[in-house]
């Protein structure tokens, strides 16, 4: 394997794998490292919004809300199987805003920014309608806008993917446990976390990236020795629950909260509602935060408010929590922190790291090129931007053609259940080629492990994603957690198990 290398970034989640795509497709050689599993922290449990942040704009946050907007249709675009569009209706409540104040939000979030594929707002009746049908009576009003779902860990994993064809070296389990500063070059050891194995390896790079979300200061003191223990973040912990579907359309709400939180309820993985956030500071385990008591019933009793059913923590099926590491910019609110990032540039005997804090995944693309404006700086180089215009791996296709190519390969794959095929389309993109090839009935597709997970995709994840057991396989690069039985995920362990 390569040793050296121009830029080396430590972290698989969405920014460290967006850094390590648009690096490699610049030409610089490049090495992603991950302690755990691609995408396994804050990446995989974000409320799946590429959206411009309506709330953001009652703090003014401007900026941050164009460069979001701005984003959102280029994602779509490049990824247009994991990024869908959708629409989020607002029950309006007397008691918060007049009427005339949100139509002017909305107005300018229209407006903001160029939109060629999302419908723009529009104030709506809900009498009587399928959209009011699980909401309060009292509702009578609401409004309806658009932004877009994403399937967040896969998002990772395709930018990870999109690399590697670009010759990135990506190391899963791997964990970086020193930075030592040796003859002009970042000397870098890591350490595999698979616990059959305490392999240690040596790196060297001319730049050194730290994209380690929750955990950017314990690596700034690992690279840095001067700033040990220097506290740069807040970390704030955000909740979702689960519940069975509670209404049978497929657009969002946005619950204005009286507390002035906002609360999404999203239609999820067809069977499904994920409700969501909370936010209050985080201290424990980064590698396993968990919901509190307090914040399901905080999620329950807000849901609740607004639909007619009353939702209590006995219906919950799954929940799951992540950190956000936002810049400390001194607010005392953990909501009313910055949702933007900052990255910081910092020299140590002549040799360049850079930190990345704060952002959201719907800014990752933007955020990549800004750290490559300073690593072309340092290689005395000039790059162009490019990552707007290649789509990810499997999303060649343009967003108005998803409906038409998923017929195409419902009728070429009819002897495969619709909505597998919905699921692999909307997982895979053109990919799916890959994993069905010219495959003509369902014994081809090898061992039925349940619910539409065949041999044929977990070889593929396997030999492709990086996914080394079931927890990789059903919760990062699929959502199958959420309804495979015990029996089959025991099935689905001693395959992988026999594999090895
Ligand atoms: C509850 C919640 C909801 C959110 N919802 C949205 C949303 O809807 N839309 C949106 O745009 N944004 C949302 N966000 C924000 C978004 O999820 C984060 O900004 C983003 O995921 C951060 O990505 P990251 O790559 O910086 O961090 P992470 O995803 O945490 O990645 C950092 C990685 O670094 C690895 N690592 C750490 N130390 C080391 C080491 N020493 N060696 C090797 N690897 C290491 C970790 O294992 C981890 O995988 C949400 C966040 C939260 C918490």
């Amino acid at each position: 394997m390569k040793t050296e290398f121009d830029i080396i970034i430590i972290g698989g989640g969405i920014n460290g794998a967006g850094i390590a795509r648009d690096a490699s497709g610049r030409g610089y050689s490049v090495a992603l490292i991950e302690m755990n599993d691609l995408a396994s922290g804050t990446s995989s449990w974000s409320t799946k919004l590429i959206h411009g942040g309506l709330r953001y704009m009652e703090q003014f946050q401007f900026r941050l809300v164009r460069e979001a907007l701005l984003e959102r249709e280029k994602l779509l675009e490049i990824a247009p199987y994991i990024i869908r569009p959708l629409k989020f209706i607002l029950p309006h409540s007397p008691s918060l805003r007049p009427t005339w104040i949100i139509q002017i939000g909305l107005v300018i979030y229209d407006y903001i920014a160029k939109r060629k594929y999302l419908a723009p707002s529009k104030k709506i009746k809900l009498n009587k309608t399928k959209i009011q049908n699980p909401l309060k009576e009292k509702f009578k009003v609401g409004f309806e806008y658009s932004d877009c779902k994403v399937e967040d860990a896969r998002l990772v994993i395709l930018n990870a993917l999109d690399a590697k064809n670009r010759s990135a070296v990506i190391l899963t389990n791997t964990k970086v446990i020193k930075a030592n500063n040796k003859n002009g070059i970042w000397e870098i050891v890591t350490k595999s976390t698979n616990k059959k194995s305490s392999k240690q390896i040596k790196l060297k790079t001319k730049v050194l990236v730290n994209a380690s979300g929750p955990w950017t200061d314990k690596t700034i003191s690992v690279i840095d020795k001067k700033r040990h223990n220097q506290k740069n973040i807040r970390l704030i912990k955000g909740s979702h629950i689960v519940v069975p579907k509670l209404y049978n359309h497929n657009k969002a709400y946005i619950f204005q909260h009286y507390d002035g939180r906002v609360i999404f309820s999203i239609p999820f993985e067809k069977i499904f509602t994920l409700i969501g956030t909370t936010d209050e500071p985080f201290e424990g385990n980064l590698c396993n935060p968990k919901i509190s008591d307090k914040e399901t019933h905080y999620l329950c009793e807000a849901a609740s408010t607004y639909f007619k059913k009353n939702i209590s923590p006995k219906e919950i099926i799954w929940t799951y929590s992540g950190v956000r590491s936002l810049f400390d910019d001194g607010k005392l609110d953990a909501k009313d922190i910055t949702r933007d990032y900052t990255i910081e540039e910092k020299i140590v005997n002549e040799l360049l790291y850079i930190s990345v804090f704060g952002g959201k995944i719907t800014t990752y693309r933007k955020l990549s090129e800004e750290v490559l404006k300073i690593v072309d700086k340092k290689f005395k180089k000039n790059t162009k931007s490019w990552t707007a215009e290649k789509s990810l791996p499997g999303g060649d296709f343009s967003p108005l053609e998803f409906n038409s190519l998923l017929e195409n390969y419902k009728k070429r794959f009819s002897f495969i259940e619709t909505g597998t095929i919905e699921r692999l389309f909307s997982s895979y993109g053109t990919n799916l080629d890959k994993i069905l090839g010219n495959k003509s009935n369902i014994k081809q597709l090898g061992i039925d492990f349940g619910k539409g997970l065949y041999e044929c995709e977990v070889d593929y994840l396997i030999k492709n994603e990086w996914a080394l057991n079931v927890s990789d396989i059903i919760w990062r690069r699929s959502k199958l957690g959420l309804i495979l039985n015990k029996a089959e995920l025991e099935r689905l362990n001693n395959y992988i198990i026999s594999r090895n």
